[in-house]
């Protein structure tokens, strides 16, 4: 069974409405008021659970016996139910959420490198500590910029303007693909966020940054992990072809930036890539599917963020006349995108100057 606050005092809970049909088939979905015609509703609380982050909220075991429950939607539908509304939508919540968190540690380490000297210097100054911060303040703006557009096109779909197939498979598949990526890279965002705290990143009286640090990593495991959210891209190519529809939609949002192509040269080069790794990776045995997916997956969602990131930049670039979101989707796409090597010149040192500054 599988529980889900839903708050407003009530829950949504998977359970099984026929106890002959074996897996997720004989699963409905049902909505348990936390209290009943003024009396609390019938279920007991076993015990709680003492668990590395997210604290405040509790987790634990309840029995439900005779709760009083009301089936949402055809019990038949349950399992379809839970993925298409709640797992959907929390999973877009776990990347909005995550992202913030990550924030927060960003804008708490750099004011403390502004502030914090070491041998006569404020530790912003080292160009290690500024590239530090770079790379988690970058990373983290083109995610944001990926889950925003990803919002958006759920708001559309939400409303009618989009409501084909292929609409609710593209955002099945970013939700699912920013969920992965989102959670892997905050962790990791918040973990040197911390380091640039050094000895007082570990103090719990000193900042926010271990419980953020812990809370995170809950939210890696939350409403399914990598690599059932890697399984699940995999279910949807083979079945749905669920590739081709990510191929199109970056070729046409591509089409639509043909003035800029000095900034679109080096998604397009990465996505030409991933079009024949696609191709070779159909022609492999399952199981190496299930090996090479997660690269496939690290991909698309690389070039996700890059092209987000890139049209936000523009629109900055148009609306307000200054260049800072195009100077960190330069240095997305030195991480990430250019194949050469990263030259670590002057060039270099003023684009990661100008991205803490
Ligand atoms: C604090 C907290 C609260 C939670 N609250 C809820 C809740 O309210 N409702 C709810 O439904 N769930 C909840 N979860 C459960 C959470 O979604 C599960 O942890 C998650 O589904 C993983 O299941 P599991 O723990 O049984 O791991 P397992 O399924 O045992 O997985 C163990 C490991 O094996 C890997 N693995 C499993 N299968 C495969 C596969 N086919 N291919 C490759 N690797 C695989 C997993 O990725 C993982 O690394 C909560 C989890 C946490 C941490």
């Amino acid at each position: 069974m599988v529980l889900f606050q839903c708050g407003s005092g009530s829950y949504f809970l998977t359970a099984r409405f026929d106890q002959t049909m074996s897996g997720t088939k004989g699963l409905g979905l049902f909505l348990v008021p936390a209290s009943w015609n003024g009396q609390k509703n019938l279920y007991s609380i076993r015990r709680l659970k003492d668990k590395l982050g997210t604290r405040s909220m509790a987790t634990g075991e309840i029995d439900f016996n005779g709760a009083y429950a009301f089936a949402v939607g055809r019990v038949e539908e349950g399992i379809h139910i839970v993925m298409d509304n709640v797992l959907h939508l929390s999973r877009l919540f776990n990347s909005f959420c995550v992202l913030g968190m990550a924030r927060r540690a960003y804008t708490i380490s750099r004011a403390y490198a502004q502030h914090r000297q070491t041998f006569s210097h404020p530790i912003i100054q080292y160009p290690l500590v500024m590239e530090n911060l770079a790379r988690i303040k970058v990373e983290n703006s083109a995610m944001i910029a990926a889950m925003c557009a990803t919002a958006s096109r759920q708001d559309q779909y939400d409303v009618g303007e989009s409501t084909d197939d292929n609409s609710k498979l593209l955002l099945r598949l970013l939700v699912n693909m920013m969920k992965y990526l989102t959670a892997l890279w905050s962790v990791k965002h918040i973990h040197h966020a911390l380091d640039v705290l050094a000895g007082n990143g570990t103090i719990e009286t000193f900042s926010s940054l271990p419980r953020l640090l812990r809370d995170c990593i809950i939210c890696e495991n939350w409403e399914g992990t990598h690599n059932l959210l890697r399984a699940q891209i995999l279910k949807d190519i083979l079945k749905y072809d669920i590739e081709q529809i990510y191929l199109t939609f970056m070729q046409t949002e591509l089409a639509t930036l043909k003035k800029y192509s000095l900034h679109t040269q080096a998604i397009q080069v990465e996505l030409d890539k991933l079009k024949s790794e696609l191709t070779q990776f159909r022609q492999q045995s399952s199981l190496l599917q299930q090996l090479q997916i997660r690269q496939i997956v690290d991909k698309m969602a690389i070039l996700y963020c890059a092209l987000t990131f890139l049209l936000e930049a523009i629109d900055q670039q148009k609306s307000k006349k200054i260049t800072t979101k195009l100077d960190g989707y330069q240095y997305f796409c030195l991480l990430h995108l250019e194949q050469q090597e990263l030259k670590y010149d002057d060039d270099y040192l003023e684009l990661i100057t100008r991205i803490v500054s």
